[in-house]
């Protein structure tokens, strides 16, 4: 149908459609913005067209999209706060029909000294989507006849509301992104940091716990009794600090070479946990804790990398020790499932508040520090960094499993962990 046979109505009726496909596209939001005010302008034969963006701190008001051949000319202008047409069109929240530029006190002639054109008539629409002001949209210039505002009001106001969702979407697209680019940067920033301290804490760590080693053998003169007990104290702080290098190298070798902490191996899970149970029955002793292990049959193989679930077992075995009172229970269950086999270590400790419970898995979070959870008094109670459920949980996540907790607090927790079963087992 050609557009004269089509009639006005009909020629209103298909810019909306085609501003519809237009503001949806996938194309820069600014060039979409100009496209739409250029068709509707094409509609009334008008001069020019602009999409103004309301600051909502200072109140001016920004030339966001404009058409017309000085559209350079004002690139970056502000109206400032209530002034002009439009400053009034914000304010009041509804539309101006300004047939006659020469009668009307509002015009803000600025903006035509800048481009040198004259404002001879104009039509100015708020842009208002879900109750919130974004700004205002603006038509000039029609020929004699071309715009009739009784009439071609509801199409200029469906076409504003077109433009204030689209304004809406793009807007909140934008904070989006300039919140996730933050958070990527400051994942970044902590991922930096770990590389960095894992490296510098090393080789001084080594240092100090191989010239302790000296001094404690006697090697550099004889060791009196004052000297000796000054060394045990040392001796506790380097286990310390070499806890800490260990667990931030982890993380950073986690980070930075995945690769290399590729999952190969069939492991038997119940070895090793038997294993383990075996390695800190000191610990429990100490605590007179009753430590139980549960397996439907042995050997219950995994694929993995063993150094890597080990550490994973353990960080959540020395939590359950440190987090359980004296003569608490706790308990190491293994179950085969159809594709992997799950790991749940419960214990009748202190327990951990809902909000925090997906916390704890994240990087130096710690609910409190460990001093204030606990009644034990042995020393080993003393705090971590918060990562040891951070490392286990990115192992997990390298093996393809899950990890989570169950827990309430005063009763106890449930860490669980899976790791996928050979293939052929499956
Ligand atoms: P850290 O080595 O500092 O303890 P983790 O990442 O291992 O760090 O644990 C993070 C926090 O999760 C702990 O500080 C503690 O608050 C909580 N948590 C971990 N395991 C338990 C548990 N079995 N019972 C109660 N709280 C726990």
């Amino acid at each position: 149908m050609d557009s004269a046979a089509e009639g006005f109505g009909g020629r209103q009726l298909r810019t909306l459609q085609d501003v519809s496909v237009l503001l949806n596209s996938s194309l820069e939001f600014r060039t979409v913005v100009e496209a739409a005010l250029e068709s509707t302008e094409r509609l009334f034969s008008a001069q020019g067209s602009a999409v103004f963006l309301l600051d909502n701190e200072s109140g001016s008001l920004s030339f966001f999209a404009l058409t017309g051949a000085k559209k350079g000319v004002l690139k970056g202008f502000k109206i400032p706060s209530q002034l002009g047409i439009v400053g009034w069109v914000v304010e009041h929240g509804q539309p101006r029909f300004v047939p006659d530029t020469t009668e009307e006190p509002l015009l803000y002639r600025n903006v035509d000294e800048r481009t040198g054109l004259v404002t001879r008539c104009l039509v100015c629409l708020p842009l208002i989507t879900k109750g919130r002001m974004l700004g205002a949209l603006e038509i000039l210039n029609w020929p004699p006849g071309g715009l009739d505002w009784e009439k071609d009001r509801p199409f200029l106001e469906t076409f504003a509301n077109q433009i204030a969702t689209a304004l809406d979407n793009a807007l909140l697209y934008e904070e989006l992104s300039v919140a996730h680019e933050s958070l990527r940067e400051l994942d970044e920033m902590k991922s930096d940091f770990i590389a960095v301290a894992s490296h510098e804490l090393r080789t001084p760590a080594t240092l100090i716990k191989s010239f302790h080693q000296v001094l404690a053998s006697g090697q550099a003169g004889e060791v009196t009794a004052t000297q000796r007990q000054i060394l045990e104290k040392m001796a506790k702080g380097i286990a310390w600090l070499n806890r800490v290098v260990e667990s931030v190298t982890s993380i950073a070798s986690l980070d930075n070479r995945p690769d290399q902490n590729q999952p190969a191996m069939r492991l038997d899970l119940v070895k090793i946990a038997q294993r383990l149970v075996s390695e800190l029955g000191l610990l429990f002793e100490r605590r007179q804790q009753i430590v139980t292990l549960d397996f439907a049959s042995s050997p219950m193989e995994v694929v993995g990398n063993e150094t890597q679930i080990e550490q994973v077992l353990r960080n959540i075995l020395i939590n359950a020790i440190r987090f359980t009172r004296d003569g608490g229970r706790i308990g190491v269950t293994i179950l085969p499932h159809e594709r992997e086999v799950e790991v749940a270590v419960c214990d009748t400790g202190i327990g951990i508040p809902r909000q925090e419970q997906e916390r704890i898995f994240e990087r130096f979070y710690e609910v409190a520090p460990a001093s204030q959870h606990t009644s034990g008094t042995v020393s080993f109670l003393s705090g971590g960094l918060g990562l040891g459920l951070a490392i286990a949980r990115r192992i997990i996540e390298l093996h393809g499993g899950r990890i989570w907790v169950d827990s309430e607090v005063g009763v106890g927790s449930t860490f669980s962990f899976t790791v996928p079963r050979p293939l052929e087992q499956t």
